[in-house]
């Protein structure tokens, strides 16, 4: 056997602390810009952020916390939290982000689970900590991501500490040590709206090359010309490596704190020049009402990324009347997130605006770095038509192999399975049809809820929906429809369900239609399924009652009757 010709280029490994320090020492003096949570707006710059990031990696290290240990962060985007991101991975250990919008006891089970030794949080949070501190007995301590002046007070068994009298002592006077690129980065929980809560634990390498694909051109498209602000909060999937790709990149970047509804979105996007921004569709939606209510247009934004649910239609062309450029992407936790886009090649970009916008509309193109496949109940790969859908599969370098803490890999022959439920067209663009949990099977056949709700939401007078199954003693299954009415708007349910004539085939259409203040939300934004079906299981479908109490009348409720329509 003849030895493998080895090239003879550096070993450079690829740490997130090669970020920071490109951006500090090429682009030292780009502004990092805080909307913080004392109400003013801080500005330093990448410099700054990279001598404090090392000011707290001395005094972690200084309290003996060991590579590989794992420090939580339980905090808004801010420069303070961006600090936490490099000054824990900077010197080997693991940032756990931590999402604040989970019950205390669920967010509990996440830091005994993760075994982290210090917890850095956000003031807004004081009141979660006194009941943190006594569920979490094995935090070493507990530190305020503030001064003395802001510290709150806190009944904890131990005392707190300020970030701030905590960093003073150390003058960031170090060179990032070596590591090696395999070691892990950063731990991220899956917001698991059924069971426990599983963790993703990313490497230097993976985080790394997750920021080059993700800044290409057909990704986010980052420059030293942008100004960034990441609406997904940096305990989402680590804000879809945008704290990750802004330096990469040398772009501005523009934390926005915990006021994420459209006004206050809106002035901070106009104030910083922001360019670029990603976020889920129920925060563009909170931006897009107001802009519409008062009056106003973006003057800098050229580009937002809609992700972590399925983008409406209606929100994509609300966006390009405003002239930006909205595109839709998809991902996962376990994926560091990024899969795909929706960017057209050249010759796509060609076409008629109503073929551009239907490719658009789909979850979009695999970066370099993702591939993927979709399989069908018996395992074998499903063609790429646009029409034959199943669980879509991934892999890749930023793909995790396993969960944390768990010895068994949910892989299937080398691929993750996604729990997504999708289709591949041939020129490669995927579109979502469900999450496999929220199916709905009537007669024995598959109806897509992404697709009744996007429906539902392009009715002016309908601000967001959501579409469940319904228990049907026929089908089995059932769509039902819950609305919730913009301000102002009137619409009827027979109005609204005459809407889908002709958008889908007649058995698609919802058998009832219920309307509601509000929908419940997960803990990142998204429609809250699981919740929604609890409160709506018995929900009586007049179609049902009709089977129940004699002849159907209704022709929606003769699934079947039609074929399926493709749903490529
Ligand atoms: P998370 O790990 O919390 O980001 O959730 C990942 C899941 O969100 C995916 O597996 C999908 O079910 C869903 N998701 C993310 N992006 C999209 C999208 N563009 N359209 C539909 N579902 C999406």
């Amino acid at each position: 056997m003849t030895t493998p010709l080895l090239g003879q280029m550096m070993d450079v490994p690829l740490t997130v602390s090669s970020l920071l320090a490109h951006a500090s020492r090429h682009f030292g003096t780009t502004e990092i810009v805080s909307k913080r949570i004392e109400g003013d707006v801080h500005r330093y710059t990448y410099r700054d952020c990279e001598k404090r990031a090392k000011q707290l990696a001395q005094a972690l290290m200084a309290l003996d916390v060991q590579p590989g240990e794992r420090i939580g962060t339980l905090a808004w985007n801010g420069y303070r939290h961006l600090e936490a991101y490099y000054g824990t991975t900077g010197f080997g250990a693991v940032c756990h982000t931590i999402n604040p919008r989970l019950f205390p006891e669920q967010i509990a089970w996440i830091i005994n689970d993760a075994d982290d030794s210090y917890v850095l949080f956000d003031t807004t949070f004081a009141q979660l900590i006194e009941c943190l501190a006594l569920l979490c007995p094995k935090v070493r301590g507990w530190i305020a991501l503030a001064d003395d002046a802001h510290l709150p007070a806190v009944h904890a068994p131990m005392p707190l500490i300020s970030y701030e009298t905590f960093l003073k002592p150390h003058d960031g006077a170090f060179d990032w040590p070596l590591l090696d690129e395999r070691q892990a980065s950063y731990l991220c929980y899956t917001s698991g709206t059924t069971g426990n809560p599983k963790g993703a634990l990313y490497s230097h390498r993976s985080t790394v090359l997750h920021a080059y694909a993700g800044a290409l051109p057909d990704a986010m498209c980052l420059s030293a010309r942008d100004s960034v602000l990441p609406v997904v909060p940096m305990f989402h999937a680590n804000a879809w490596g945008m704290p990750h790709a802004a330096p990469l990149t040398g772009a501005k970047l523009v934390l926005p704190g915990k006021d994420l509804d459209g006004k206050s979105l809106f002035e901070l996007m106009q104030a910083e020049r922001v360019t670029y921004s990603a976020g889920v569709p129920t925060v563009w939606l909170g931006l897009l009402n107001y802009m519409k209510e008062a009056g106003v247009r973006l003057s800098s934004l050229q580009r937002a990324v809609i992700g972590g649910s399925a983008c409406p239609p209606s929100m994509l062309r609300t966006f390009e009347e405003y002239g930006v450029e909205a595109i839709h992407g998809w991902g996962m936790t376990e994926m560091s997130p990024l899969g795909t886009l929706a960017k057209l090649n050249w010759e796509q970009s060609q076409r008629p605006p109503e073929e551009q916008r239907r490719l658009r509309e789909k979850q979009g193109h695999v970066i370099y770095g993702v591939d993927m496949k979709i399989v069908g109940d018996d395992g074998r790969d499903l063609p790429w038509d646009g029409v034959a859908f199943g669980e879509l599969h991934t892999r890749g370098p930023w793909v995790i192999k396993r969960y944390f803490q768990k010895d068994d890999s949910p892989l299937v022959d080398g691929w993750f399975p996604t729990g997504d439920v999708a289709t591949i067209d041939r020129e490669g663009f995927m579109r979502i049809t469900d999450r496999s949990k929220d199916v709905i099977k009537s007669g024995g056949e598959w109806i897509s809820s992404i697709e009744i709700e996007n429906i539902a939401i392009a009715h002016p007078a309908v601000a967001e929906a959501a579409c469940i199954a319904c228990a049907h003693p026929k089908w089995l299954q059932r769509p039902l429809l819950v609305v919730v009415k913009r301000k102002d708007a009137e619409v009827t349910r027979d109005e609204l369900l005459a809407f889908y004539a002709g958008k889908v085939a007649k058995w698609w259409m919802p058998d009832d239609v219920v309307f509601v203040n509000e929908l419940p939300h997960t803990a990142v934004g998204k429609l809250h399924k699981v919740k929604l079906r609890e409160q709506f299981c018995d929900h009586p479908l007049p179609s049902a009652l009709e089977v129940e109490n004699g002849p159907l009348s209704n022709e929606r409720a003769m699934g079947g009757a039609e074929s399926k329509p493709a749903a490529g």
